[in-house]
């Protein structure tokens, strides 16, 4: 019950007006140490938006810019880590709300990274413009240079991600997959930015997106395919709670593998979102 009630606010916070969004300026962009996740994926995110790195010999990757106010968290951290921002070769994201991509403009100037972007998000990144059915506020216009289709892979150096579109959130929303290898094991990594509409949105009948409440349905059924052993959350702070230090000294076990929560995650993303439809009703 403890976990659902911070999984709803968490979700409540991803660009939402139920939320004030000084909370996601203020507290949640606050710097955090970054860390090694697993394999080369890092964490290089603020408090609670995430922003996480994986590291290739060819250059690196990047997964989100959060808030405007994250561009030195990110920049440092990066640095912190012992990389450089400017190495950023490919720059992607979970979706358009300004609380993942209003720093891709800076990111993109201080590392001229390619930026890719799911086809049915891509006119928001370019225009700068909130598009999704939250229409929140926007971002500084960023170039696009590949559009990409469900089912589409990445590759830097020794990494592959796939996307996979999951509408819902927004309509580009992309959930990426990869494999991290460490010495001992591989895992399947899941980056979950796309759980269901935010609250305040209008589900059912909603005239600028009427295939809403079935498009959110089947992208549950997707996620159900998928078996991670380690999800990734773009607003990470309550996954990550008590596994800081765990986390930081690389304990293994890995403190957040766990093919069991998968399925229990969906399970409560999916019952809050038939909750918010009832409530509507
Ligand atoms: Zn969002």
């Amino acid at each position: 019950m403890i976990r659902l009630l911070l999984m709803t606010i968490a979700l409540a916070g991803c660009g939402s007006r139920a939320q004030p969004n000084a909370m996601l300026h203020g507290e949640w962009s606050a710097p955090v140490a970054p860390f090694r996740v697993v394999g080369n994926i890092y964490y290089v995110g603020a408090r609670n938006i995430a922003s996480y790195l994986i590291a290739t010999p060819e250059g690196h990757i990047l997964i989100d810019t959060g808030t405007r106010e994250m561009e030195s968290v990110i920049r440092d951290n990066i640095a912190r880590l012992g990389f450089s921002l400017a190495d950023v070769k490919i720059l992607l994201n979970s979706h358009a709300h300004y609380d993942h991509v209003q720093g891709h403009a800076a990111v993109v100037r201080a590392s001229n990274a390619l930026v890719l972007v799911m086809h049915e998000d891509a006119a928001a990144v370019r225009t700068g413009v909130d598009l999704s059915p939250l229409a929140d506020e926007g971002w500084e216009p960023v170039r696009v240079d590949r559009e990409l289709v469900d089912g589409d892979t990445v590759t830097l150096g020794d990494t592959t991600l796939t996307a996979i579109r999951a509408p819902g959130h927004t309509p580009g929303c992309t959930v990426w997959t990869t494999t991290a290898r460490e010495p001992d094991r591989t895992y399947a990594v899941v980056f979950y930015g796309c759980m269901r509409p935010n609250n305040d949105v209008k589900l059912a009948g909603n005239t600028r997106f009427p295939h809403l409440v079935e498009e959110t349905r089947e992208t549950f059924r997707r996620m159900r395919a998928l078996a991670p052993d380690i999800y990734l959350l773009n607003h990470p702070e309550d996954e990550f709670a008590g596994k800081q230090i765990a986390l930081a000294e690389e304990v293994r076990p890995h403190p957040l593998a766990d093919p069991a929560a998968w399925p229990k995650l969906l399970d409560e993303i999916e019952a809050e979102f038939e909750a918010q439809l009832k409530r509507q009703r």
